[in-house]
């Protein structure tokens, strides 16, 4: 039977954070290396902080660890779409009386999952970016993000949850039969804000995921907990219209004002923000397998990142802690077993998923 000693998890991202608290709490020597600073300790680029839809099976994952109390306190429910269409609002429940879907904000969740990894015990060393793994020695390869310096630390266990663009996973596809795709949309996406009303209430209806179809792209809207609206305009890169066409203020302006009139007076900085946040890019891979030798295992994005519009990215990344955490109960953390069977288990999931 194999029971690593030491677990390193590459990201601590969300689903690494998450991670890190499950295998923390079964015992294990846990250290998560991110590339980024603490983000506990510096502010949040604007334009980065992406609101997210947290559904049934991210809820699960929170309460398999004992945290769904901890995230239900910063989330939001959003009973229902709530779609903006010539000049009238429809509302479509998401379920029955009582069901929801959350919004939560990224930059929040993920403080909050750092926060209680570090309180159950994973050790979070900041600054750290992988730039390679030898899986002979079980090494991990690091840069330092602020001085350059490079490392190595071994670990008997290696997880990936370094995101869409995984340098774990880079050393799989160096593989022989390794299968990999990387699929870009024809659309970006920008980061906007609805500003809160004068006493920080909501402007619009605060338990509703707002949509404003508009056939070949879309604006949405997430309720923040300080009366904010985190917005996402989903856009074409090029034809018309896209973002290639909207050149001036004044051309973004005019743009809003026709296809999406009700919004505009909740954008009063919406010119100087459409130029100043990035345009995001939005992929799909897959790839297979998820592990190496008992020794790299990938996880959330890092093994199946998906187009945003699902609403489901992260939730099917949380629930690969909560499968892993199941096989590991069933198997007896023979891990020999359990990452054959977390592979078979997890594949299909990620590959058929619901909308949002
Ligand atoms: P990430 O969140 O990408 O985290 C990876 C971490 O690894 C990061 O902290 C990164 O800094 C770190 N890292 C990267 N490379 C290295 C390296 N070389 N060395 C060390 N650290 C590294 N999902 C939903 O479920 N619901 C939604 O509503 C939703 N909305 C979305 C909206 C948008 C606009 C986008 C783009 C995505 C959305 N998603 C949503 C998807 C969701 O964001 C991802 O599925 C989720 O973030 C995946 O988590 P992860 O931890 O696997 O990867």
């Amino acid at each position: 039977m194999h029971k690593p000693e030491t677990i390193s998890i590459v990201g601590g991202g969300l689903v690494g954070s998450l991670l890190s608290i499950y295998l923390v709490k079964r015992g294990y020597n846990v250290t998560v290396y991110e590339r980024r600073p603490d983000m506990r300790k510096v502010e949040i680029p604007a334009g980065r902080s992406i609101n997210l839809a947290l559904s049934d099976r991210g809820w699960r994952a929170l309460e398999g660890v004992g945290i769904a109390e901890d995230i239900r306190a910063i989330g939001i429910p959003m009973k229902g779409r709530m779609i903006h269409q010539d000049e009238e609002l429809t509302f479509q429940p998401y379920g029955r009386e009582g069901q929801a879907i959350y919004a939560v904000s990224r930059g929040i969740l993920n403080t909050t999952l750092l926060d209680l990894a570090e309180r159950n015990g994973a050790k979070l060393v900041f600054d750290e970016r992988c730039t390679g793994l030898d899986l002979v020695d079980n090494a991990i390869h690091f840069e330092n993000a602020k001085s350059g310096d490079r490392s190595s630390r071994k670990s008997d266990l290696i997880f990936g949850a370094d995101g869409a663009f995984s340098a774990a996973r880079m050393q799989l596809q160096m593989n022989e039969r390794y299968d990999y795709s990387q699929t870009y949309q024809q659309h970006g996406y920008k980061e906007l804000m609805f500003v809160a009303g004068k006493d920080g209430e909501h402007q619009i209806e605060k338990q509703a995921l707002h949509i404003w179809p508009r056939g070949g792209y879309m604006l949405i809207a997430l309720p923040n907990l300080d009366g904010t609206f985190t917005v996402t305009l989903f856009f074409p890169y090029e034809g018309n219209p896209s973002f290639d066409k909207l050149k001036t203020p004044a051309d973004v302006t005019a743009f809003f004002k026709d296809v999406f009139p009700d919004a505009i007076p909740l954008l009063p900085t919406l010119e100087e923000d459409f130029f100043a946040n990035p345009t995001g890019s939005l992929v799909t891979v897959k790839c297979f397998p998820w592990s190496f030798r008992r020794r790299l295992v990938l996880i959330g994005d890092a093994a199946h990142a998906i187009v945003p519009f699902y609403g489901q990215g992260m939730n099917c990344g949380f629930e690969d802690c909560t499968v892993l955490h199941a096989l590991l109960e069933q198997h007896g953390d023979d891990w020999d077993k359990v990452i054959p069977a977390y592979e078979s288990q997890r594949k299909p999931a990620a590959d058929g998923i619901a909308d949002l």
